[in-house]
C-alpha cells in the first residue's frame, strides 16, 4: 500500500467550532492511524484477519469508551470528541472503527447505563484497557430488521437462568470474551444478559468468505442450554428500547465514521489527479474530475457540518433517534457515492490495494447495511415527520 499522506479537507474552518480537547484527541487519533493502521490495514484485509496487536492502542487514543466516566476506566470524553475518535479510525478502515464502535457503544454503554455498580466495576475497566473485547448480540438468521421479532430466550431456573437460540453477523464475536446478548424471558419481554465465554454449550464460529469489513473477525454466537448466573442479567433496562438506546449511540458514532471513509477517499483521488498525467495534462484538469471532486467536497462538507450538530446536540442530551438514523444515513450514503466515484477517478489502480478506496468501498457496503439498513433509517425519518408509522 502507498504511504499514508492524508491530509484532513476542512472546507469550512470547521476546527474552529472545536475546544483544543476535541483537536488534541483528534490528532492524536489521526497520528496513531497514521502509525500503526495504515501500514498493515490492507494486508489483514487481504488476509481476512483482525489485526489484534492494534487493541492496546485502540485504547490508548480513547476508543473504547471515549465517553465512559474515567472512574470505570473509560476516557470521560464529550460526544464530539467520541465521534471525532470514530472519523479518525474508520478514515483508516471501517472493520476497525466497527470493532471500537462495539465495544464503546454496544458493550461498554448497555453495562454503564443498563447495569449496576458490580457489573460496571467488573466489566467497564477490563472492556476500556481493551484487556477483555466484547461482542453485542441483537440479529438473529430470521429477525434483523426486525429485532423485537427475536426468539432467542431465557428461562428462570431459580438460582441461574437457561439461555438458548443464536444470534447472527455479530462483530467481535470469534475474539470476544463478554457479549452483551438481547433474549426474551417466559413473558416476551426482551433483556441484556452478559454471556462470557467458557460458559458451557455457548460458541462462536465465525463467518468466512465476507468481501466487506474484511479487516473486522464477524461471527455467529450459539446458545445451548447455557447456564447464566443471576447476577448476569441488566437490571436497569429491558424492552426493545434496551438495545435500541445502544444503537443510538453506535449509530451516532457511525455518522462521525462514515465522514472518515468519505475524506480518506477525496483525498487520495485530490492528490491521484493532480499527479495522474493523460493527454498531456493532469486528470483533474478535465471539467469531469473537477465535477467529482467539487461534490465530494460539497458533500463532505454538508455532512461534518449536520455532524457537529448533531454532536452538540448529543452533548446537550437533547439529539432524537430519528435525527441520529437522519445523520447515519445521509453520511454512509454519502461515503458510499464518494467512494464509488473516487475509485473511477483513479483508473484502474482504483481497484487494486496499492490505494485505500476499492476497501472502503466493499467496506461501506456493511456500514450501509448494518445498525438499520439505509431504507430502515429513512423509513425512521418518514415516521417522525408524518407520525406515521410505516412498519405496521
Ligand atoms: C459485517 C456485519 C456486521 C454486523 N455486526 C452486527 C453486530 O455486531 N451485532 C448485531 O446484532 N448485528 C450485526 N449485524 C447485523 C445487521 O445489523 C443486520 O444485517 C441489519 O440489521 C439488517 O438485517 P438483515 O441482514 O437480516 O436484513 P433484512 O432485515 O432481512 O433486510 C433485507 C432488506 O429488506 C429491507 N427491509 C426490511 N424491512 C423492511 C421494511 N419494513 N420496509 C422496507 N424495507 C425493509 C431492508 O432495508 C433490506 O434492504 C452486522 C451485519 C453485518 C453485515
Amino acid at each position: 500500500m502507498k504511504p499514508d499522506l492524508f491530509e484532513a479537507p476542512d472546507y469550512y474552518n470547521l476546527d474552529e467550532l472545536l475546544t483544543d480537547e476535541h483537536k488534541l484527541v483528534r490528532d492524536a487519533a489521526r497520528e496513531w492511524v497514521k502509525r500503526d493502521v495504515s501500514p498493515i490495514i490492507e494486508d489483514y484485509a487481504q488476509k481476512a484477519e483482525f489485526p489484534t496487536q492494534i487493541i492496546n492502542g485502540l485504547a490508548e487514543i480513547g476508543a473504547f469508551g471515549p465517553y465512559i466516566p474515567a472512574e470505570y476506566g473509560g476516557a470521560g470524553l464529550d460526544q464530539i470528541s467520541y465521534g471525532l475518535i470514530m472519523q479518525e479510525i474508520e478514515r483508516g478502515d471501517s472493520g476497525v472503527r466497527s470493532t471500537a464502535s462495539v465495544q464503546s457503544s454496544l458493550v461498554m454503554y448497555p453495562i454503564w447505563k443498563y447495569g449496576n455498580e458490580e457489573q460496571r466495576n467488573k466489566y467497564l475497566p477490563k472492556l476500556a484497557s481493551g484487556e477483555w473485547m466484547g461482542c453485542f448480540g441483537l440479529t438473529e438468521p430470521d429477525h434483523g430488521s426486525n429485532p423485537g421479532g427475536m426468539v432467542t430466550n431465557f428461562k428462570d431456573m431459580g438460582d441461574h437462568y437457561l439461555l438458548n437460540g443464536a444470534k447472527m453477523w455479530i462483530s467481535n464475536a470469534p475474539f470476544a470474551q463478554v457479549a452483551v446478548v438481547w433474549a426474551k424471558n417466559e413473558e416476551g419481554r426482551i433483556h441484556g444478559l452478559i454471556v462470557e465465554r467458557g460458559m458451557e454449550g455457548f460458541t462462536t464460529p465465525e463467518t468466512h468468505n465476507k468481501w466487506s469489513l474484511r479487516a473486522s473477525a464477524t461471527g455467529e454466537l450459539i446458545f445451548d442450554n447455557v447456564k447464566i448466573p443471576k447476577e448476569n442479567l441488566l437490571p436497569n433496562k429491558s424492552g426493545l428500547g434496551a438495545p435500541l438506546g445502544c444503537l443510538d449511540s453506535a449509530r451516532y458514532g457511525i455518522a462521525w465514521g462514515a465522514i472518515g471513509a468519505a475524506m480518506d477517499c477525496y483525498d487520495t483521488a485530490l492528490r491521484y489527479s493532480k499527479e495522474r498525467i493523460q493527454f498531456g495534462k493532469p486528470i483533474g484538469q478535465f471539467q469531469l474530475q473537477q465535477k467529482k471532486l467539487a461534490e465530494m467536497i460539497t458533500e463532505i462538507t454538508k455532512a461534518q457540518l449536520l455532524t457537529w450538530r448533531l454532536g452538540v446536540l448529543r452533548n446537550e442530551d437533547k439529539a432524537t433517534s430519528a435525527q441520529i438514523s437522519m445523520a447515519k444515513r445521509n453520511n454512509v450514503d454519502m461515503a458510499i457515492n464518494i467512494a464509488r466515484e473516487a475509485r473511477q477517478m483513479l483508473g484502474g489502480m482504483g481497484i487494486t490495494g496499492e490505494y485505500s478506496i476499492m476497501r472502503h468501498s466493499m467496506n461501506l457496503e456493511s456500514v450501509i447495511t448494518y445498525e438499520g439498513t439505509h431504507d430502515i433509517h429513512l423509513l425512521i425519518t418518514g415516521m417522525d415527520v408524518t407520525g406515521l408509522n410505516a412498519f405496521k
